[in-house]
């Protein structure tokens, strides 16, 4: 693509790959500009549906201007292709610096954040959410500012951006619980994501991670985050305060602007009152792999993989794929706030900060302080992170998948709407006010919207994920039976430990899930789909993908092609 030429703009090199499509750095010839340019993929680029509602959310994120968010210039059409045409920010992600430094200093932090919460508040206070705010859309530029990208794209994209890489729902770590289950969001849903990011950058790890997908969505909707100075983090009990009710389960107890949240944020104190506690291990985290210091972690993982490498050879087994150390990084040099409100008392933050400043792993390399930065590989295997969690994270991960619920625009939508979890299709009539008569299903063409009922293994859960990811446009998810053209019904076994175990508890486990559903009209009378799905894990250390999460993905995959097939 180097050097071509679409519309008026010169490709100059990739920047890299995400879930839309690979990123472009071009000029703008006509203004002599810097531009970041997106194309979106063919999975996006051949549904009318999709490019329909880019088109009609540009429109929308195109007004967003503000030092703290990316905006958007443009969408065009070049023969087959789309692209979005972005404001370029020269640096790195939040990601790719957590990546390499594992934590920041509570004053780094804080100055990012609040800039965060800055472009936050602003897209709120236009009516745009944002649906997918974690550290891979947070760009720290090189002279220090902070941007948020992809606003509310999230929501345009829905199911397209996954089927890409592998159908997978995006990271759960950053999902507010109302999101998990499935009920209405709204920009504190976004706080909430923001308040994950915040803890990441002070911990270097996630608040709420569990040995399995089940048990981090769990740890959202059930446990408190663990203890900041627990966790080794030498900040004042102002800080834990906040972050608490930035986490709170229920939106009501959480801060309720934007604004609300960055004014306690720049209140807390940054230095801690007197010497932090040793980190005690065992009590903060509830995933007890999860508390493991790095070194220990990187020990089980290597143990983990040369076990299963092993077995593989052995039997043949299926390995779970298991990737290398992300690439070295550059450090970040700047951190500093661009536009500090007058009412701030901020502390004076080192205008650069070295590698060392920013704690990097013991043995990981120490990053060269010269420019420029190496994109990091299209689609590299998911790298692990090197500190407090053992869990790899994917670093193409799609949107959360309750993203794709509809827009609640500020000021929030009556209460009495229904609830429906994906966005209605754009060629379909959105869903009555109150009670609708639904029609008569007849076949499974005629199902628009769908009631999933309680099942083990929280295989539900993950079926509403599932289905709002990869059949938006097609069926939505409602919260009441009444609403629904039909129902899902089934059967969840959970048989772990099939296998033997290797090492301790932890290691070369077998787990096995099997999920068999129903699809039925509402009165119960008619059978419209029935799937089975099973799923073989080996678990490496205490971290466990699949077991209803991948039965879920492979049973709305088989639905997703029928459905496809019908209408
Ligand atoms: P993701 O799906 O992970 O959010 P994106 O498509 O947003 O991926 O971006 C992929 C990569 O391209 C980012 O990690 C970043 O390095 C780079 N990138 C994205 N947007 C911009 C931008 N506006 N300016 C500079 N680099 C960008
Ligand atoms: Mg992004």
């Amino acid at each position: 693509m180097t050097g071509r030429i679409i519309g008026n703009y010169r490709i100059t090199r990739q920047l890299g790959a995400g879930g839309m499509g690979a990123v472009f750095e071009a000029v703008d010839t006509m203004v002599d500009r810097r531009v970041a340019i997106k194309m979106l993929h063919n999975e996006i680029a051949s549904r009318p549906d999709l490019i329909e509602r880019f088109r009609v959310e540009a429109a929308t994120l195109a007004k967003l201007n503000h030092p703290c968010t990316a905006t958007l210039y443009s969408f065009f059409r070049d023969g087959e292709n789309y692209y979005m045409v972005m404001e370029f920010v020269p640096g790195r992600t939040l990601d790719q610096i957590l990546r390499a430094s594992g934590r920041l200093p509570v004053a780094t932090a804080r100055s990012i954040l609040r800039q965060v919460l800055e472009g936050v508040a602003h897209a709120h206070s236009m009516g745009v959410l944002h649906r997918d705010i974690k550290p891979a859309n947070i760009m720290i530029s090189d002279d220090g500012h902070v941007k948020v990208t992809d606003f509310g794209i999230a929501r345009v994209l829905g199911s397209a951006r996954l089927t890409r890489v592998g159908s997978v729902i995006g990271t759960l770590e950053y999902l507010a619980p109302e999101r998990i289950r499935f009920e209405e969001a709204d920009h504190r849903s976004d706080l909430y994501s923001t308040g994950v990011v915040l803890f990441e950058a002070l911990t270097g790890r996630a608040p709420f991670l569990g040995g399995s997908d089940r048990e981090t969505l769990k740890a959202h909707l059930e446990l408190p985050p663990p203890s900041l100075r627990e966790l080794g983090v030498d900040c004042a009990p102002e800080l834990e305060n906040l972050l608490r009710r930035a986490l709170a389960k229920r939106p009501d107890d959480r801060f309720q602007s934007a604004e609300e949240f960055r004014q306690a944020l720049i209140a807390v104190p940054v230095a801690a009152p007197g010497p932090p506690p040793p980190p005690t291990a065992g009590t903060a985290p509830p995933v007890s792999a999860v508390a493991k210091p790095p070194r220990q972690s990187q020990l089980m993982l290597v143990a983990g993989v040369l076990t299963i490498a092993v077995m593989a050879a052995a039997s043949g087994v299926w390995i779970l794929q298991h990737r290398a150390q992300p690439p070295a990084e550059r450090p970040v040099e700047v951190v500093h706030n661009q536009t500090p409100p007058p009412e701030t008392p901020a502390p004076a933050l080192p205008s650069t900060f070295p590698g060392t400043f920013l704690q990097p792993p013991e043995d990981a390399p120490v990053p060269a302080v010269t420019q420029p930065a190496p994109v990091p590989p299209a689609q590299p295997a998911a790298p692990v992170r090197q500190n407090f969690t053992p869990e790899p994270r994917k670093p193409q991960a799609a949107p959360p998948a309750a993203t794709a619920a509809p827009e609640p625009k500020l000021p929030e939508p009556p209460p009495d709407r229904p609830r429906a979890v994906a966005p209605p299709p754009v060629e379909s009539p959105a869903p009555a006010a109150a009670a609708p008569a639904r029609p008569t299903v007849r076949a499974l063409r005629d199902v628009h919207t769908i009631f999933v009922e309680k099942m083990d293994n929280d295989l539900d859960v993950f079926l509403k994920l599932e289905i709002a990811e990869q059949l938006a446009g097609y069926l939505s998810v409602v919260q009441h039976k009444e609403e629904a053209d039909a129902i899902l019904s089934g059967r969840s076994e959970d048989t772990a430990t099939t296998g033997s175990k290797v090492t301790g508890g932890y290691l070369g486990i077998k787990d096995q899930a099997r999920g068999t559903v129903t699809l039925r009209d509402r009165a119960g009378h008619l059978d419209l789909w029935s799937g089975e799905a099973g799923d073989k894990s080996l678990i490496i250390g205490a971290v466990k993908r699949g077991g209803s999460r991948k039965v879920a993905e492979r049973l709305v995959g088989s639905l997703k092609k029928v459905i496809r097939s019908t209408r």
